[in-house]
């Protein structure tokens, strides 16, 4: 009646329980998770020289 349940994880991409090493139930979860972060982080560097070009825009305008 006791016996545990055999641990187990959430894979950190599609969210199914797994058991095993590791954050993500395959590698292409984890393939598909890391890439997203990938895209996720290009976007926020696009985002971040966007906002510089427009800042140094308006200073250049100010000055001007
Ligand atoms: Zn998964």
């Amino acid at each position: 009646m006791n016996q545990k349940i055999a641990q187990h994880k959430h894979c950190r991409s599609c969210g199914k329980a797994f058991v095993g090493e590791g954050r993500y139930c395959s590698e292409n979860c984890e393939r598909g998770s890391e890439s997203a972060l990938k895209g996720k982080k290009r976007q926020l560097l696009i985002l971040y020289v966007v906002s510089v070009i427009i800042l140094i825009g308006a200073l250049l305008l100010s000055v001007l």
